[in-house]
């Protein structure tokens, strides 16, 4: 039997201790303000957006919606993104991706103000996570070295295996485990022998957007494996990228899907949020 790794408790966790601070900014004066933009209304997006300002609401963070046409231009929404960045109001800034394709994604990230990209995704915060300075982290991989080390597993001296090179997962995490002293592997879609390199790790960080790819015979005996991936599978039920069924009876600890990384996610980005206002506080 495995150890499953509660996301859904270590991420209300989180937030508990998040409540008890921005209670205590409060009553120095300090509120907080999340603008959360989403433009168009790709369902899957609307339940993140729905899910992100529950969790300012449980915190004591307020939230400011901006929901845009579909048909918004590139220009408008620089626009909007640049009065947000002037604004007193605001501490963070949160643009929901996916975009609609007419919009540059890179274009508008660039345009966020690093002291408000509460997402991480900016170049700034970006180069400040590898270069080891202090500064805004990616929510899924920051929410990942919290599930590992709340749940008291040992990073440092370890075999990371990460599946998937992508810019807000794969790549951010392979730096924090680096950070946390782990001997680090990237694998992607051109990795020659995938299961090969699977197979020694002793924590494998599954973000592959497949779903339920990996199977046992990926992983070792007695691993940690972390599955990013957020499916819906035949029966319209959520599933990662990870045979849970499968991979279960083999590892010594897993994330379920739904209620492991997912969770951690918002947790992370409410932690941003509250680290904006500490910072601006003290400007
Ligand atoms: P992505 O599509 O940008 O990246 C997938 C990566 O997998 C790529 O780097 C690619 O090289 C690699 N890959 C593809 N096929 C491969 C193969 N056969 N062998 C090895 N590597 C292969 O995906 P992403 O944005 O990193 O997201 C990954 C998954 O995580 C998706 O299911 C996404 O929905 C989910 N996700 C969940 C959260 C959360 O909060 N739980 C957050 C972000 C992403």
């Amino acid at each position: 039997m495995s150890y499953i790794i509660d996301g859904k408790a270590i991420s209300k966790q989180i937030k508990d201790e998040l409540k008890d601070e921005v209670s205590q900014l409060n009553c120095e004066g300090i509120s907080i303000c999340l603008a959360v933009v989403q433009v168009g209304n790709d369902p899957a997006s609307s339940v993140y957006v729905r899910n992100k300002k529950r969790a300012c609401e449980y915190i004591g963070i307020k939230s400011a919606a901006y929901e845009l046409e579909e048909s918004t231009t590139e220009e408008e929404l620089v626009k909007l993104i640049s009065e947000l960045n002037s604004s007193d109001e605001i501490d963070g800034i949160l643009v929901q991706l996916p975009l609609p394709k007419h919009i540059r994604e890179d274009l508008i990230i660039q345009s966020i103000a690093p002291e408000k990209d509460v997402d991480g995704f900016h170049p700034v915060s970006v180069g400040n996570l590898c270069i080891g300075r202090s500064g805004f982290i990616s929510c899924t991989p920051a929410g990942i070295i919290q599930l590992l080390k709340r749940s008291e597993i040992e990073i440092t001296g370890k075999e990371c295996v990460i599946i998937g090179r992508s810019n807000i997962v794969g790549k951010p995490m392979s730096i924090l485990l680096l950070r946390e002293n782990g001997t680090v592997t990237v694998t992607h879609s051109q990795t020659v022998d995938l299961k090969k390199v699977t197979s020694r790790a002793d924590i494998l960080i599954v973000a592959i957007g497949k779903p339920k790819f990996i199977t046992a015979d990926y992983v070792k005996d007695g691993a940690v494996v972390i599955d990013v991936g957020i499916h819906r599978d035949e029966n319209n039920h959520l599933c990662g990228d990870v045979d849970f069924e499968d991979v279960e009876k083999k590892v010594s600890a897993i994330t379920p899907v739904p209620g492991g990384v997912g969770p951690m996610t918002i947790a992370m980005l409410m932690e941003n949020c509250v680290e904006a206002a500490r910072k601006k506080s003290h400007r």
